[in-house]
């Protein structure tokens, strides 16, 4: 299927490795020009001479920093020609105990993980509107929809962004205009990310990383974790021209682990 958005542009936020250089990966495929960040600039450069690789009619350009920080997004935002494409990401808060988190750490959170991609999609959606077209994609988590004990700070920003996304997303003025907002959720995708959980996991038990990923496993339906090329195919898609007429989802990628009917 042709997606219908070949030289547009997209900033993909926290895009050097896993879900968000897959959704990255999969927009260079479609022809679609790039501005990727991430904190690491040899890491980002790296990711950015693979998507260039991929497709070498795409233009693709780097703003390494903390997507947390004012200035990096106001880097991002000046060196994208205009944004047509908005994929918001960001690395996740840390496991713990509410007990244990202090002020501090809640705002630490809700500022990463929800008031950094609704900074990004004010400065953005109105631009979007006024050309008539739009594709705001948020990576949240599937502990939106199943919250994850240990993961409190998580459970509790990315909820904060969903309720605010299932107003805006359906404002007449953006999604009159052609301009979408939804969100996915991953289940547990093999990045380094997951990686980690499973090695941290595994010391903190004794067990063997063995018995602890295959644990895991056992409560995926698919019997395997997701892919970030498929996690990227599927953010593409949304981006896509086909895909105008929705807006305000969340869409659970999760091997089948959620095991409610809505
Ligand atoms: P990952 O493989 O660790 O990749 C994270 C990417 O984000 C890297 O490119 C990293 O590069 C960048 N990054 C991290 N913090 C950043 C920051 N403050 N500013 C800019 N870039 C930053 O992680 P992932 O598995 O793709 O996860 C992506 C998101 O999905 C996270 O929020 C995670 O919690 C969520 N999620 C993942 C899974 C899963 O199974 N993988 C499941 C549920 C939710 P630098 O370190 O160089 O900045």
């Amino acid at each position: 299927m042709e997606l219908g958005i070949k030289g547009r542009w997209a900033v993909v936020c926290a895009a050097s490795k896993g879900l968000g250089k897959g959704c990255a990966m999969a927009l260079a495929q479609e022809g679609v020009n790039l501005v990727i960040n991430a904190r690491n600039s040899e890491t980002l450069v790296t990711t950015a001479q693979q998507l260039k690789a991929l497709n070498p009619g795409i233009d693709v350009v780097t703003v390494a920093g903390d997507i947390g920080d004012t200035q990096v997004r106001a880097a991002i935002l000046a060196a994208c020609p205009q944004v047509d494409i908005l994929i918001n990401n960001n690395g996740g808060p840390p496991p713990g105990d509410f007990r244990d988190w202090s002020r501090t750490d809640w705002l630490k959170a809700l500022e990463a993980n929800m008031i950094t991609p609704i900074e990004l999609i004010k400065a953005t959606v109105d631009g979007m509107s006024e050309r008539g077209f739009g594709r705001v994609v948020n990576i949240t988590s599937g502990a939106v929809k199943a919250p994850i004990e240990v993961l409190g700070l998580s459970n509790g920003a990315r909820s904060g962004l969903t309720g605010f996304i299932a107003g805006l997303s359906r404002q007449p003025q953006l999604v009159s205009r052609n301009v979408t907002i939804n969100n996915l959720l991953p289940g547990p995708f093999e990045t380094e990310r997951l990686e980690s959980a499973l090695a941290s996991e595994a010391n903190i038990s004794g067990h063997s990383l063995k018995d602890v990923t295959e644990k895991r496993l056992s409560g995926v339906p698919a019997g395997r974790f997701g892919t970030a090329e498929e996690f990227g195919a599927f953010c593409a898609f949304i981006c896509s021209q086909h895909a105008g007429y929705m807006t305000g989802q969340n869409f659970l990628l999760d091997g089948g682990s959620y095991p409610g009917t809505f």
